[in-house]
């Protein structure tokens, strides 16, 4: 194990104690930091209040965290005008935010939805319900053989008629860094839209809006070390002024009377009632912790471990890893075992503290291009170690000696 690892693995409480848990579910959930836990509890102890609403020193105070946390996501995501970030619950409100405002303006009959194949439900489902709504089409650019975006269908499927082009900048399932650069271009050249679901690039790698160059990107917090029920939509400043809001209530209206409502200025059109306070102060300090370190080093650690994986199960019998190479990569590895059931293999593991993931990943479209109903993913993160991996191998045998017919 490198220094770099055990250090950061020592500020995460679910690993002190005997026999910690082999924790590769990462790509469902990170575990939480030190202080990140203890954050949150200062501020649940000592500095709690509403926002933006009173004017005695405590809520003066937790005006000025809550905001300086936006100012710290603003910065983190590329140097964004911190009114373009807004705080949601998570990816998947992020996204059901741009489907139900900018889509629900600007979607019409006839006109198309682009996706691809891979994507997460939470970038599918919202999109099936505005086309549904609004009588327009979704379609799906396919993956080539090696499990890449396929370009020149990409390039087919894109018209005028397309509107919106909703892409995972990685996949949940195969872990693969998606052209979002390149497609954004594409989106562009057509008049459409571009919404990035970062989920799951956030919490491996640096991202810049400026550079993506995107109309929207949705991310969720409790997958880089933040809390759940927290997550951030940026958005272009010119989409949101001209968006209508999404929910109505406190906080999100400049004006109310008898006959209507005007809306507040960015970002607060889109918060409406009291925000999750402890989550984004809680947020602010996962980015502190994750730039606290070498991230590029600790990405190079947590990739090593899923291309140990790779190739630990790339050669066995009755496995089938489905990824041809690691390119373009960020360590997910979903694998199909062609006599053990998914459910049983991780079942298997738990009984000696192994966590991994077995199902369909909320990406039923992607499995079942793969002709696969279910798989298990082994995704591991910055403070895994080998031994993580070793006692998952272990385990493996354990599942394959115990099925054996
Ligand atoms: N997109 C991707 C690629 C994901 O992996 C996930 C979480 N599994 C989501 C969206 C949804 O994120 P959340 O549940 O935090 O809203």
């Amino acid at each position: 194990m490198t220094h770099e690892v055990h250090s950061l693995r020592q500020q995460f409480p679910m690993f002190s104690g005997p026999n910690p848990p082999a924790y590769l579910d990462n790509a469902a959930s990170s575990q939480k930091p030190r202080r990140v836990i203890d954050r949150i509890q200062r501020y649940y102890e000592k500095e709690h209040c509403n926002v933006h609403r009173g004017v005695y020193k405590l809520a003066e105070q937790a005006t000025s965290l809550f905001e300086d946390t936006r100012k710290n996501v603003a910065s983190f995501i590329g140097g964004v005008d911190p009114r373009e970030v807004i705080f949601t619950s998570g990816t998947t409100e992020g996204i059901n935010l741009v489907a139900n405002t900018w889509g629900d303006t600007h979607v019409q009959a006839g006109d198309e939805i682009l996706l691809s194949i891979s994507e997460h439900h939470s970038n599918i489902v919202p999109w099936h319900i505005l086309a549904k709504k609004k009588g327009a089409t979704v379609k799906f650019i396919p993956l080539d053989e090696n499990l890449r975006l396929d370009w020149e269908e990409a390039q087919k499927l894109i018209s005028r008629r397309t509107k919106i082009v909703a892409l995972a900048h990685v996949s949940n399932v195969l872990g693969i860094i998606h052209p979002v650069k390149k497609l954004v271009e594409l989106a562009r050249s057509v008049g459409a839209v571009s919404v990035i679901d970062g989920a799951q690039a956030v919490p491996h790698f640096d991202v810049s809006m400026k550079d993506l160059a995107c109309d929207f990107y949705a991310f969720s917090s409790h997958k880089m070390c933040g809390p759940t029920g927290m997550g951030v939509l940026y958005g272009r400043q010119e989409l949101l002024d001209a968006m209508p809001p999404y929910k109505g209530g406190g906080e999100m209206i400049a004006k109310v009377t008898i006959e209507g409502a005007s809306w507040a200025e960015l970002p607060h059109k889109f918060e409406a009632g009291t925000p999750h306070v402890a989550g984004v102060i809680g947020l602010g300090e996962a980015i502190d912790f994750l730039r606290s370190f070498d991230r590029k080093a600790a990405f190079a650690s947590d990739l090593a471990l899923g291309k140990q994986c790779f190739e630990g199960l790339k050669g066995r019998k009755k496995i089938q890893v489905f990824l041809q190479d690691v390119n373009d990569w960020v360590g997910i590895l979903s694998f199909h075992h062609t006599s053990i059931h998914p459910h049983d293999i991780a079942h298997v593991l738990d009984a000696d503290n192994v966590c991994v993931r077995a199902g369909h990943h909320c990406a039923q479209p992607l499995l079942r291009s793969l002709n696969v109903a279910a798989t298990t993913r082994v995704s591991p993160y910055i403070y895994n170690n080998e031994s993580d991996l070793q006692k998952f191998f272990e385990g493996l045998e354990k599942a394959e000696k115990l099925f054996a017919k």
